[in-house]
């Protein structure tokens, strides 16, 4: 399995991009950057989109990706409520054209929704697929993503603290994971449920107590400007567990 980054932030400037993530070439996990970081060809091998959940920074490069490929259908997986937020903000027929029916362009749709059930596994190309309710905004979920050859990955997408019961039903060779915020702004985390380094270490832990091993574990979504002060925390954590934390960046790829 092929895990490329081609966002790994939680906001956009001329050196940061929004979360993407694309498996193998032909799976799209999340769109911030879908369109602006790849060619129209490696646009065209997406094969499926999956969301994570229905905030802009990850569903924004749906419409954008749809109107550069109209002439074919591409699957978009969500929960329902992110659906209906594409649905009544982005594919709307105002802003965008609505891709999920014929559009003039072509003479098809060019998305088709298809609505995700929590913990109900589902098969994508040659992937093995199951939604992970998260502690986060409506209808957030994690993904397992599991290969043709064993090899699986546990994308967090945005979440809160709390995660022993997801722990206990997954156990992943790479768990992608945010962080968001320092230390400092510990309260901001959990009010606008995301982690920050020490609630990470604290989801590690209960990770270990649970499983005795810790996966490889790429940490992405860190807001840019904070980013000097979190990767140092990373640092701490990193120490403290005796464990390697990586932290994802534009172009990073990692082969499992
Ligand atoms: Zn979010
Ligand atoms: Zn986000």
């Amino acid at each position: 399995m092929k895990i490329l980054f081609l966002g790994a932030h939680n906001a956009e400037s001329k050196n940061t991009r929004l979360v993407s993530i694309l498996i193998d070439n032909t799976l799209a996990i999340d769109t911030g950057c879908i369109t602006s970081e790849l060619s129209y060809a490696e646009q065209e091998k997406i094969k499926a989109i999956l969301l994570t959940h229905g905030h802009y920074d990850h569903i924004r490069g749906v419409p954008t990706f749809a109107f550069n490929n109209y002439c074919s259908v591409t699957p978009v997986y969500a929960t329902q409520p992110t659906l209906d937020m594409l649905a009544s903000h982005l594919v709307d027929g105002i802003i965008y054209p609505k891709f999920t029916e014929t559009t003039p362009m072509c003479d098809q749709r060019s998305l088709e929704f298809i609505p995700l059930q929590y913990h109900k596994k589902i098969k994508i190309a040659d992937y093995q697929i199951v939604p992970f309710p998260m502690n986060h905004k409506i209808g957030a979920v994690g993904f397992e993503i599991t290969d043709k050859q064993g090899k699986t990955i546990f994308i967090s997408g945005d979440t809160g603290h709390g995660l022993s019961e997801i722990w206990k039903k997954i156990a992943p060779d790479v768990l992608v994971i945010e962080v968001t915020f320092p230390n400092s702004k510990e309260q901001t985390a959990i009010d606008a449920q995301h982690l920050c380094p020490k609630m990470l270490q604290n989801e590690l832990k209960n990770f270990f107590n649970i499983h005795n091993y810790l996966p490889q574990i790429i940490v992405l979504h860190i807001c840019p400007k904070l980013e000097k002060e979190i990767k140092k925390e990373i640092q701490d954590v990193s120490r403290e567990l005796h464990h390697p934390i990586e932290i994802a960046y534009e172009g990073m790829i990692v082969s499992i």
